[in-house]
Order: structure tokens, then C-alpha cells, then sequence
């Protein structure tokens, strides 16, 4: 389908089409499309655009992706679907290991995520022969390699399930997640929520990377006063103020709200 550049809504519709190809391509399994619906929501919600505290989170989580030692950057099939080039630039740039994770796993279906970062540049991504188990996790979540997501000690779980997050900040990994839905259980259990949507959260975590690269003592100094707790606070009056303004102007329409 032609989808005019006109249109008010193009990108979003471009991501859905872009997700229907990748389903068709075996890289994206029905539930992702699915979880893909619940994020457009809340993007609506959001006036599809970054808001503020989630670009104080995605400054955080760039410092503690340059400050770690051990950085991973975690891929499902809808993050190589929507966000593949994305993906491989930031992990350039951090420098970071890049995993392929899926919860509704085929061997298949690693190989092919891993053979589309490949595509747009990736070099050694793991996923395939995983050598690890992130303990306490039944599903195939579970299935890592000691040199990725299991050894890491920052790990980006974009588009991740509540399960792993909470699996993950028990091995006491600082966990950066992005997620739209500001109450998912990944959202509230990650060290580092970033509630925005994911291309754009992936182009701000690049670009604050590449700004703080030669600066420690910012790194240090944002590393040392994120806090989360006020960040979600700030994020849920954004929320409620966005839902007040639809109420007082009786339309849905304003799309530069809040
Ligand atoms: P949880 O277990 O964390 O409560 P869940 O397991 O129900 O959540 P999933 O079904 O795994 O969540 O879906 C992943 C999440 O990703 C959804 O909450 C959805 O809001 C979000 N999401 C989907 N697409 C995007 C996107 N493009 N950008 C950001 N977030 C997205």
C-alpha cells in the first residue's frame, strides 16, 4: 500500500507496514504486531512525539551505556523490524555486544534477526547457540550467552517483557528499557525506564551518546542523579496534564500536547 507523505499520521503507518513486511519475512511473530497495538496507544496518548522526562531518561541511559564495562544491547523481532540500522549505530558508538532474544524463540527465526543487523552492519551479533540461562525465567526469555545479555552489567532491553526485566534487575544489571507503556511491568521494575517510542528513543540514546563520549564528569554526574522515581512522577503529570488538555479543548485532534 501507497501511504501518502501527506498524511498526519505517515510515520506511524509507515511502522505498521514496515511490521506486516517483517511478519511476512519471518522476522516478527502475530503477538508482536499485537504489542506493537498497545504501544501506538499510548504514543497517541503522548501526542506521538518525545516528552520531556523521557528524554531525561534517555540522556541517563547513554551515560550508563558509556560507563559501563560490559554493555549489551538486547534485540526482539520487532526492534530488528523497526529499528535494525538504529540498533547497530548505537552499538557502534557505545561500543556494545548486541543479543538476540526472543520470547516466542525458533532457531530460524534468531538466524534471520541476526542475518537483517548483519545487513545493515552488525558484526558478531549473538543469539544463536546460547551458552547461558538468566536463572529464575522458565520461557525461552531465558536462553543467553555469558559474553552478552547473562555477563553484562548495563544492558538496553528495548520492547522487553515484564519476566526478563524483573530477571535481569535481580542479577543486579542496571537495566535500561523502552517501553511506551508507562505502567508495564518492564517499565516499573527497570533501572532506567524510558517511556518514548522506540526509533525515536534510539536516535536520542545515539545522539546523547555521541555528546557525552568525551565528557566523564557529566557521565559521572548523570550516572549519579538520575532518579527514577522522580522521572516517573514527572512522566504521569505529563499523562494526566495531555489527558486534561483533550478534555478542555473536547477533541483528540491537538497534536502538540500536552
Ligand atoms: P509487561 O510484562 O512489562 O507488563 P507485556 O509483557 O505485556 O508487559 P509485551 O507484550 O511484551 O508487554 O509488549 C511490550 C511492550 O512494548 C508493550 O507494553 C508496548 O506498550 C510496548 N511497545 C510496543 N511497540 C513499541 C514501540 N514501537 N515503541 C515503544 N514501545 C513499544
Amino acid at each position: 500500500m501507497k501511504i501518502p507523505k501527506s498524511h498526519p499520521r505517515y510515520d506511524s503507518l509507515m511502522r505498521r507496514e514496515t511490521l506486516v513486511r517483517a511478519w511476512k519475512a519471518g522476522i516478527v511473530v502475530p503477538e508482536g504486531l499485537i504489542a506493537h497495538g498497545r504501544g501506538e496507544a499510548f504514543d497517541y496518548l503522548f501526542g506521538e512525539r518525545t516528552i520531556a522526562p523521557a528524554l531525561v531518561a534517555e540522556r541517563a541511559g547513554a551515560a550508563w551505556l558509556l560507563r559501563a564495562k560490559r554493555p549489551v544491547l538486547s534485540v526482539n523481532g520487532n526492534v530488528a523490524a523497526l529499528s535494525a540500522r538504529e540498533v547497530v549505530r548505537l552499538a557502534r558508538s557505545i561500543p556494545a555486544r548486541i543479543e538476540v532474544n526472543l520470547f516466542h524463540r525458533s532457531e530460524a527465526r534468531v538466524r534471520r534477526i541476526r542475518q537483517l543487523l548483519e545487513r545493515v552492519g552488525a558484526r558478531n551479533v549473538l543469539g544463536e547457540r546460547p551458552n547461558a540461562r538468566v536463572p529464575g525465567l522458565e520461557s525461552k526469555r531465558a536462553l543467553s550467552h555469558r559474553e552478552g545479555v547473562y555477563g553484562a552489567d548495563v544492558v538496553l532491553v528495548p520492547l522487553e517483557d515484564g519476566d526478563r526485566a524483573e530477571a535481569l534487575v535481580r542479577m543486579e544489571k542496571v537495566v535500561i528499557s523502552v517501553d511506551l507503556n508507562p505502567f508495564s511491568r518492564t517499565t516499573r521494575t527497570a533501572s532506567i525506564p524510558v517511556v518514548d517510542e522506540l526509533s525515536r528513543a534510539l536516535l536520542n540514546i545515539h545522539r546523547f551518546a555521541q555528546e557525552l563520549r568525551d565528557d566523564p564528569k557529566e557521565i559521572t554526574r548523570l550516572t549519579r542523579t538520575y532518579d527514577k522515581d522522580r522521572n516517573m512522577a514527572a512522566l504521569y503529570s505529563f499523562l494526566r496534564l495531555g489527558l486534561n488538555g483533550v478534555r478542555a479543548t473536547g477533541g483528540t485532534r491537538g497534536r502538540r500536547r500536552p
